[in-house]
């Protein structure tokens, strides 16, 4: 009897347990919902009213004859507006992935002409930084198609972490077709990241501890944006790196076919 009794009693806890568990994930899941909204609606009440006050400041800015003092002080509040926008835009993206209503639109691209043409948009800011730029995109073997406006922010913010944390050297962006996947590479021979933060650099938010990444402005959103754009596309993010020396990131994408409602090829330029 005891031991029927005890039986019993572990296969109440069991259950005792199993409902707390139940309870704990969906908890859990609606505070991500909740998350997700309140980003989502702070970024929509955002973006009016920083519209509104950059679209002054660049027109003052425009005009001739401003003290070169008040020039300097409205590039720098032009500046950091636009680093908001950005913000600001990579939270609303964030909650429509989240919210399940985000999906890569597949295009026809030529996707070496058109990853070639965007890293040219960071070239003056690394030829500015003193950082050499090489772009290397050979021909695919097969056809690819991708969401071009979503490529264009994985390809973007890759390129611009690589300017951002690298002090001297260079970057280089490859592109190469295997048989059945496109890889993008960024390579730069910047800070590096140590090997316990390698698997965390893709979290939201997270951004690697030390003074040298610190300094650098950032969010920590950018990468996360990477691994969730690249996720659906149904491909995949890696990174290897070495401390002072430098890092590789990579994007592993299926050539794909393109969406009905996308069939027009992609031009190179965006
Ligand atoms: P952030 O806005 O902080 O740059 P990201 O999500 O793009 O956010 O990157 C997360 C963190 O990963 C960064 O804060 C930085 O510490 C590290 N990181 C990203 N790219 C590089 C890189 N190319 N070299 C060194 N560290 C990097």
């Amino acid at each position: 009897l005891a031991l029927v009794a005890g039986q019993v009693a572990s296969a109440l806890g069991n259950a005792r347990a199993f409902e707390a568990e139940r309870r704990r994930a969906e908890s859990l899941a609606e505070l991500d919902r909740a998350k997700t909204a309140f980003f989502s609606d702070v970024s929509h009440e955002l973006r009016t009213p920083l519209t509104l006050l950059l679209g002054p400041i660049s027109d003052v800015l425009a005009a001739e004859g401003l003290p070169p003092g008040a020039r300097d002080q409205l590039t720098l509040a032009r500046r950091n507006g636009q680093r908001l926008q950005r913000l600001v835009n990579d939270l609303m993206d964030f909650a429509s992935i989240e919210a399940g209503q985000a999906s890569a639109v597949r295009v026809a691209t030529d996707l070496p002409a058109f990853t070639a043409e965007l890293a040219g948009v960071l070239r003056a800011g690394a030829e500015r930084a003193g950082l050499s730029l090489t772009v290397d995109c050979p021909p695919l073997p097969h056809p690819a198609a991708v969401d071009p406006r979503m490529w264009e922010k994985v390809v973007l913010n890759l390129l611009s972490n690589a300017v951002k944390y690298t002090f001297v050297g260079g970057i280089e962006v490859q592109l190469r077709g295997t048989d059945d996947a496109v890889e993008l590479t960024v390579s730069d021979t910047g800070i590096g990241i140590p090997v316990e933060e390698l698997p965390l650099v893709f979290d939201r938010f997270h951004r690697v501890a030390g003074s040298l990444a610190r300094n650098r402005e950032g969010t920590g959103i950018g990468l996360a944006l990477v691994r969730e754009l690249v996720a659906l596309h149904g491909g995949t993010v890696g990174v290897t790196s070495e401390p002072g020396r430098g890092s590789t990131f990579s994007v592993t994408v299926p050539y794909g076919t393109p969406d009905a409602a996308g069939d027009a090829e992609h031009p190179a330029a965006p």
